[in-house]
């Protein structure tokens, strides 16, 4: 199986996204974010490991691409999990994709990536993207238990802003845990740098519902209601309904255009709403294969 894969996560299933690929140095991840979607789907997901030989394997692989590909690192991973500290995976892929005419997105909840400033800022087309649920200490320690805390995501963000696009995803909300921050929350991604806010609802899988009933039980009953009595089935997902879904995604779009934002769901079907392409990606410099 290749490292670097075609990314179509749900066959096309209302996603917008561009023609590209996924690659990551690590096999699951270690964040043990409560809703997370991959971990259905990839085998001792909470125990990340690192790909055998990824990096022999990324210098043969990379040199097939066609110029000015666009590869995710990462989609069902994060590319500075703990382990990256020792391992400098992710690091070492860097410098050899650095050497290609190739258009590199990161996604990542860590300020780890600040380690990699240096190597990122020699990319000619890449951009970072953040991503948050809330910005509350004690919520992001329940949600997201191992990934580091909002207020080093922010810092994050200011300072790679100064050389490097950012997107900030906001995402996913979850009603009602942090629908009552957006405004908040728009406003201090503004602030840090970001200049596109991406957003998504939270959908139900059977894994993740029976993690987040489990740490917040008070909301079972409500979240039982809109999902699994009023919810709309995509595939094998439940999303909440559509006037819920539409209003929590228009009211971050509202605030997101007031501050001066790129703006974009996904995953959602209201492409209709997007100032921007919905993975953040219109934030490449524009070249003549863009
Ligand atoms: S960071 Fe992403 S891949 Fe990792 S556990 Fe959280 S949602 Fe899943």
């Amino acid at each position: 199986m290749n490292l670097i894969t075609p990314f179509d996560p749900w066959q096309g299933n209302w996603c917008s996204c561009p023609e590209k690929y996924s690659l990551s140095a690590y096999t699951g991840c270690g964040h043990n974010c409560l809703y997370c979607y991959a971990s259905s789907y990839i085998r001792n997901f909470s125990s990340p490991r690192p790909k055998k030989d990824f990096l022999k394997r990324l210098e043969k692989e990379v040199r097939k691409l066609p110029k000015n590909s666009f590869i995710t690192i990462a989609n069902s991973s994060d590319p500075y999990l703990p382990l990256e500290k020792e391992l400098k995976l992710t690091q070492a892929g860097l410098k050899i994709l650095k050497e290609y005419d190739l258009r590199i997105m990161i996604v990542t909840k860590s300020s780890l990536i600040l380690r990699d400033l240096e190597i990122l800022k020699s990319f000619k087309k890449i951009v970072v993207s953040v991503s948050f649920t809330t910005l509350r200490d004690a919520l992001t320690k329940t949600l997201e238990p191992t990934a580091c805390l909002p207020g080093k995501r922010l810092k994050a963000i200011k300072i790679i802003s100064a050389h490097i696009p950012v997107v900030a995803r906001f995402d996913p909300l979850i009603y009602p845990l942090n629908t009552g921050e957006i405004k908040k929350m728009v406003r201090e991604l503004k602030n840090a740098g970001a200049r596109q806010i991406i957003t998504s609802t939270y959908k139900v899988k059977p894994d993740n519902f029976k993690r987040m009933v489990g740490s917040f039980p008070k909301y079972k009953a409500i979240w039982e209601k809109l999902y699994l009595k009023e919810g709309q089935r995509l595939g094998r997902y439940l999303y909440l309904p559509l006037t819920y879904r539409k209003q929590l995604i228009e009211k971050v779009r509202k605030i997101s255009l007031e501050e001066g934002l790129g703006f974009s769901s996904c995953r959602e079907g209201f492409n209709n709403l997007n100032t921007k392409n919905c993975d953040g990606s219109s934030l490449f410099p524009q070249g003549e294969n863009n």
